[in-house]
Formats: structure tokens, sequence, C-alpha cells
């Protein structure tokens, strides 16, 4: 019953206004948990399941997603820790060989060393995301540092790119607390599913191939790494893996097509 009141609630809140109010959420497909809700006469903690109105889906503000909608084979390959002088020209290589498009999380300190190749992931149909300027643990942080994080990397990737990104995973994948100030920027966190866990040393390119085949299912967010240290394993994995969802009918579609979220903003 208070669920429902609450749904009423929210359903004649998002019919009277024309501005979304700002309501962070996370799921996949029809059900999203409303995490929280600051708008006029609707409670300020709100944890209960909600069905989100259609309509709700178009003008959607920044969330937090793990994973997309499971009702089509999708999934979509992340790389963190790019751009690096080495490993994420590899991975650009593989993905343009087998005409794949995929999204780098970016780390902001990194970009003015290797702004060639943040223009080619552009160029080559990828998407660039921001991961922090130093990654930090961020929940850490203070919210004006938070803030310093993402503005200084979007400033950077928008120098060479000229597009200001609207999506950001978080380092260690580490929000607690801050998703609110980040969201209030329009920005959104993209987690993941599948942690291929590609960055442990001793792990060889199949182990990280079977995690990616034994954890899959429509909407899986992969999560992979193309710098910050070795990342031959990875490389290594990659056509096999890409081979294999191919086999199984899967397609391959950029974190923000799969979320239908806003890559960029104006
Ligand atoms: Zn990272």
């Amino acid at each position: 019953m208070r669920s429902l009141t609450y749904l009423l609630a929210i359903i004649a809140l998002l019919s009277s206004f024309a501005i979304v109010p700002n309501l962070m959420a996370a799921g996949a497909g029809e059900q999203y948990s409303v995490l929280s809700v600051t708008a006029a006469n609707v409670p300020d903690q709100i944890v209960e399941r909600v069905k989100i109105p259609d309509f709700y889906y178009q003008k959607k503000p920044a969330s937090i997603y793990f994973r997309g909608a499971n009702t089509e084979k999708k999934v979509a390959l992340t790389f963190d820790d790019g751009p690096d002088a080495k490993y994420t020209g590899q991975i650009l290589d593989i993905l343009k060989r087998y005409h794949v498009p995929a999204t780098f999380f970016v780390i902001g300190n990194q970009v003015p060393y290797y702004p060639e190749v943040i223009k080619r992931m552009v160029n080559e149909g990828h998407i660039v995301a921001g991961h922090s300027w130093s990654h930090p643990n961020l929940s850490k942080l203070s919210d004006a540092q938070v803030r310093q994080e993402i503005i200084k990397t979007n400033q950077a990737v928008k120098s060479v790119t000229g597009k200001n990104m609207a999506m950001i995973r978080p380092p260690y994948g580490a929000i607690k607390g801050k998703e609110k100030v980040i969201n209030q920027m329009g920005i959104s966190i993209v987690q993941w599913s599948i942690d291929t866990l590609d960055w442990k040393s001793g792990r060889t390119s199949q182990q990280v191939e079977q995690t990616v085949l034994q954890n899959l299912s429509p909407g899986s967010i992969i999560l992979k790494h193309s710098g910050g240290g070795n990342r031959s394993t990875t490389v290594q994995a990659l056509p096999g893996i890409i081979e294999s969802l191919k086999q199984k009918g899967y397609q391959f579609v950029t974190v923000n097509e799969l979320l239908e979220i806003p890559a960029y903003r104006e």
C-alpha cells in the first residue's frame, strides 16, 4: 500500500511538472529502485520499487547504472584506465578489425599525453567517458574535490574532441555518498555487471574469456582495462571474446546506447 501511494505521488508529480525532478534510480528494464526524490510533496528518502511511466524514459535524468535492459541480445565492452602508449592502440586495432564499438573510461591526467589516442577513439566510432582526473577513491573526497576531478577531466577531453562527457565510471566502482553530487552535474554513473579481472597478475586470456561467457546475459556491461599497467592479457583475450559473443548472436553497442542515455551534453 505504501509503495502504491508513492507510485501515485511520483506519477502525479511527473505529470504536473515540465521539468523532471531530481530522481535517482538504479536498475534495468521497467523496474527501477528509486533511491531518493528531491521535490515538493514527496518524501525525501524513498527506497521502494516502483514502475516508472513510459514517457520518463525519454526524460530520465542522470542516474547510476549497472547493466542494460535484458530484452535484447546487446552487450557493451568498456575499457578503463586509458589512454596509454601501447595497449589502448592495440585494443583499438582489434575493435576496428571486427567493426565493434566500445566505450573508453579515460583518466583525465593521461589525456594531454595521448590526445591522438583519444581522437582515434572518437573517429573510429567509440565513446569517450570519464574515469576521474587522478584515479582516487571518490567516496573519500569532498564534494568540491569530486567536482574538480570531473571538471578537469571533462575539460581535457573537450579540448581534444570538442565533446562534453556525460558519463563517468568511478575508480574502483567506489561512489558511496557521491552519487548525488555527480548526478547533479548531469553526469550518469556507469558501473558494470561483468568484471573480467583482467588486471589480476597471472590471469590468462582463457580465464578472462571464461569469466565473460559464464556471466553473460543480454544487457551485460563488461569491464576490462586498456591502460594503467600491463594489459597484454586483455589484448590477447579480446578477439576470442568478440568471436564467441558474435557466435552467440550478441550485438556490441556503446554503453550509452545500451542504457539509452546521452554520452555527451551540449
Ligand atoms: Zn580504473
